[in-house]
C-alpha cells in the first residue's frame, strides 16, 4: 500500500512538472488571481493614499494674465495649476504646460513680432478663445474614491494632471499624475505575488504604441515641434536624425524652459537648440528594447521618473512608445475589461 502512494505521489509530481514545462505560466500563479492583482491593489487603496504628506500647491485665479501664470509655473517649480473662478466661486479648469503649447502656437508669427495673445490676455480671454465648448469643465475627484478610478480619469479624459479635492472644504489637497500613481504601486506593491506576465516581453505584450509615431527631426524647427504637438495631442516626441535614429527626447515639459529662459520669442530655433539650450532634463534617451521583459520596463520608468521610454532597435531606429498611460491601462484597466485609451 505503502509503494502504491509513493509511485502516485510520483506520478502526480511528473504530471505537475510536465503542465508547468508546457504552460505559458507555472501552475501555482493561478491565472485569474494573477492578472487581476494590480486592479484589486488599485480599487482597494484611496487616492488620499497616494497622496504626500506636504506639498506645494498653487491656485491661479482666471483674472491672472496668462503669461504671469507661466511665470509662477517657472518660479515655484510647478507643471500645473487649478483654476479660480471668483466669479463663479468655483475651480473651472487646470493650467498647465500644454496650454502655454497652445496659446505660442496660436499667436507666433516670427521673432521679430510680439505675441499680443501672451503678452496681454488673462486666463480667462485665453479660455473663451480657446475652449470651443462653454460647458468645459474640471475633473477632479474625491479623496476617498479609489486609485482605479483615478486612473480610470487620467487615461478616459487623456489628462496628466487629475485634482484630488476635499467634498467638505472644497480645497484641492493635491494633483495626481501618473508618476506619482505608478510609484507607489512600485513601493506600497511589491511585495505582492508577480502575476506570470510581467516576465515576457513587451512587444509580444502589445504594450505601447508601435505605429505612426510622432517624432521631430533634429534640423526642424521648434515651431514644427509645437504643431506636432498641438495636432497630434502627444506628450513628446523623440528627436531623430536622418537614419531615423533617435538622438533625444523633447517632452510637452521642456516647452517651459522657454518661459523661464524668456526665449518663447523665437520659435524659429531648431531643435538642436532647443535641446542644448533647456536645463534639468534627464541625461540621455530613456529606451527600452522589443525582447525587454515588462518587469524590467517598468522598473527603468519608474527609476528614471520619465512619463515614457522610446523603444528602439538595436541600431536605435525608434519602434514605438512605451507610456505611462500604457503601463496604467494594461496592468489595471485591461484586467477590468477597460480600454480608455480608445479615442
Ligand atoms: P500636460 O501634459 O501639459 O501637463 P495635460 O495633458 O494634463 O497637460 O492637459 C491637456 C489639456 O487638458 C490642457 O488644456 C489642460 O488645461 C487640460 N486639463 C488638464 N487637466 C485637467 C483637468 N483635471 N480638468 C480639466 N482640464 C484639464
Ligand atoms: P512630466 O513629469 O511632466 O510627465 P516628463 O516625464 O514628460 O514630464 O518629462 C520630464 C523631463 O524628463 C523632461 O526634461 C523630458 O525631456 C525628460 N524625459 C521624459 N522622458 C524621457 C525619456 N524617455 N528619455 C529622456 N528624457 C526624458
Ligand atoms: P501619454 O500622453 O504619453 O500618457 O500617452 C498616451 C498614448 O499616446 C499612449 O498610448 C502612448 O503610447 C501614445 N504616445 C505617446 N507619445 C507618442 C508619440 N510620440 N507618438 C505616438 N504615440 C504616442
Amino acid at each position: 500500500r505503502h509503494l502504491y502512494i509513493s509511485w502516485y505521489v510520483l506520478v502526480r509530481h511528473i504530471l505537475f512538472a510536465c503542465v508547468c514545462l508546457h504552460a505559458d505560466e507555472p501552475l501555482w500563479v493561478l491565472p485569474e488571481a494573477d492578472t487581476t492583482v494590480y486592479l484589486n491593489f488599485m480599487k482597494s487603496h484611496t487616492c488620499y493614499d497616494a497622496i504626500p504628506i506636504s506639498c506645494k500647491l498653487v491656485i491661479f485665479d482666471t483674472t491672472l494674465q496668462v503669461k504671469k501664470a507661466f511665470f509662477a509655473l517657472v518660479a515655484n517649480g510647478l507643471r500645473a495649476a487649478p483654476l479660480w473662478d471668483s466669479k463663479l466661486q468655483r475651480f473651472v479648469g487646470m493650467l498647465t504646460i500644454t496650454d502655454f503649447i497652445n496659446i505660442l502656437h496660436c499667436y507666433y508669427k516670427s521673432p521679430m513680432v510680439q505675441m499680443y495673445g501672451l503678452e496681454s490676455h488673462k486666463i480667462e480671454t485665453w479660455r473663451d478663445v480657446y475652449l470651443k465648448s462653454p460647458t468645459q469643465f474640471l475633473i477632479s475627484i474625491s479623496p476617498q474614491a479609489s486609485l482605479f478610478d483615478a486612473i480610470y480619469s487620467l487615461l478616459r479624459y487623456k489628462i496628466h494632471r487629475l485634482p484630488v479635492i476635499d467634498p467638505e472644504s472644497g480645497n484641492v489637497l493635491h494633483i495626481l499624475t501618473h508618476k506619482r500613481i505608478l510609484k507607489f504601486l512600485h513601493i506600497f506593491g511589491k511585495n505582492l505575488p508577480k502575476p506570470a506576465f510581467v516576465k515576457r516581453p513587451v512587444q509580444e505584450l502589445g504594450i505601447g504604441t508601435f505605429r505612426n509615431i510622432a517624432t521631430v527631426h533634429q534640423t526642424s524647427s521648434l515651431y514644427e515641434a509645437l504643431s506636432i504637438f498641438v495636432e497630434r495631442r502627444v506628450s513628446a516626441l523623440p528627436v531623430v536624425d536622418g537614419q531615423s535614429k533617435v538622438v533625444a527626447l523633447y517632452s510637452r515639459f521642456d516647452v517651459i524652459n522657454l518661459a523661464a529662459q524668456k526665449t518663447y520669442n523665437n520659435l524659429d530655433m531648431t531643435m538642436e537648440e532647443a535641446i542644448r539650450r533647456r536645463t534639468c532634463c534627464v541625461e540621455g534617451v530613456m529606451k527600452c528594447y522589443p525582447d525587454e521583459s515588462l518587469e524590467t520596463v517598468i522598473d527603468r520608468i519608474v527609476k528614471a521618473e520619465v512619463h515614457r521610454l522610446v523603444l528602439v532597435d538595436r541600431l536605435d531606429v525608434v519602434k514605438g512608445i512605451i507610456s505611462l498611460s500604457d503601463l496604467l491601462q494594461a496592468l489595471v484597466l485591461t484586467p477590468a475589461g477597460i480600454d480608455a485609451l480608445l479615442s
